[in-house]
């Protein structure tokens, strides 16, 4: 294993950021490779832990010749939203010079080309970053970009083209449910990842053994040292399903039970009033249409204060927020539905 430093240099003269950028050359060049990252919103941990005990059984598996394939791990891909606290709170998911989304403004390159890619040079730090991390990933098989809800089951994003090819990734990974989506119009990373293959010639586009996809580890508070080893499991099984690591003692990934629904089933619940959120459902819940989901309190001791908010739909909570306050309009949790929501949106389901 090879650790290198990325240096993206800061806005200003004299400030600068780096991560770590650890590789594993792979002994079989026909092997899939694989890239992971975590942590793109800065403070979005359970994925980094998992990194963090994935990694001494890729040494281990290293040093036993058992690394097929070349695997690339940057562990904290945002050095930049890291540092950024805001009044004493962190503030990781967006950029506080430029209010852009850490997870938005990739380029979608119009094929798999690095040539295509933007200088690498010009533009803000946060773009810089974003060109320099799909620079990095771009060409590996396999491409894992480690997130986590507010509070949520585990769960997956992938583009409809990978499905149902990565059945067996959503197994190994062990999430509860798997989101399928067709368009990304905002430069999401897996956006960037995916959309450059859906017009290449399948020699090139090799959609039946690629992989490309956003990983929800549940919540934000979940970053927990059993969580972790679990998760850095079910990413090490993910590797030997597709043969970039050999380990003939592990098991196949088996089925998957989970649910698997496209984006435009999900209801994001918007919140009729401000107030404070008592929820009556959490995450991994069945619902039917009609359950009482939420009750907002939004003027607390008066007689009419409160208002409820019922299931639009059977469905399967996916998540909900951490925080119970709420402004009128926020989204309350996400319901995977049956059927289409009649709140569907297209792209990305939130800022
Ligand atoms: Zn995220």
């Amino acid at each position: 294993m090879r650790e290198s430093i990325e240096r993206i240099a800061g806005d200003s003269e004299g400030a600068f950021y780096e991560f770590p950028l650890f590789r594993f050359a792979g002994s079989d060049k026909a092997a899939p490779s694989a890239y992971l990252q975590a942590a793109l919103h800065a403070g979005e941990l359970p994925g980094v832990v998992a990194i963090d005990a994935l990694m001494p059984m890729l040494t281990k598996a290293e040093a036993e010749d058992r690394v097929k394939g070349d695997i690339t791990i940057v562990p904290w891909a945002n050095p930049i939203g890291r540092a950024q606290y805001h009044f004493g709170e962190h503030q990781g998911r967006f950029h506080l010079g430029s209010r852009a989304n850490f997870n938005r403004g990739f380029p979608l390159l119009a094929s798999p080309d690095p040539a295509l890619l933007p200088n690498a040079t010009l533009g803000g730090a946060d773009q810089r970053l974003k060109t320099r991390l799909l620079q990095l990933s771009l060409g590996h098989d396999i491409v894992l970009d480690l997130h986590c809800d507010d509070e949520g089951l585990a769960y997956l994003y992938v583009h409809t083209s990978l499905w149902p090819a990565m059945t067996d990734c959503a197994a190994a990974l062990g999430v509860g449910a798997v989101v399928l989506w067709s368009e990304d119009t905002d430069g999401t990373f897996e956006g960037a990842s995916i959309m450059p293959y859906q017009n290449a010639p399948a020699d090139v586009a090799k959609l039946d053994r690629r992989v490309v996809t956003t990983v929800e580890y549940r919540g934000m508070l979940d970053v927990d040292a059993t969580l972790a080893r679990a998760d850095a499991d079910g990413l090490y099984r993910l590797l030997v399903a597709r043969g970039t690591v050999v380990d003939p003692d592990l098991p196949g990934p088996g089925p998957f039970t989970g649910v698997v629904a496209p984006l435009e089933n999900i209801d994001m619940m918007p919140a009729p009033r401000a107030g404070a959120v008592l929820y009556n459902v959490k995450p991994g819940d069945r619902v039917a249409r009609g359950d009482r989901l939420a009750t907002i309190v939004h003027a607390p001791g008066e007689a009419e204060g409160h208002i409820e908010v019922f299931a639009p739909q059977d469905g399967i909570i996916l998540t909900r927020r951490s925080r119970r306050i709420i402004r009128a309009g926020e989204d309350l949790l996400k319901l995977v539905g049956e059927s289409k929501s009649a709140d569907s949106r297209s792209g990305t389901l939130e800022d």
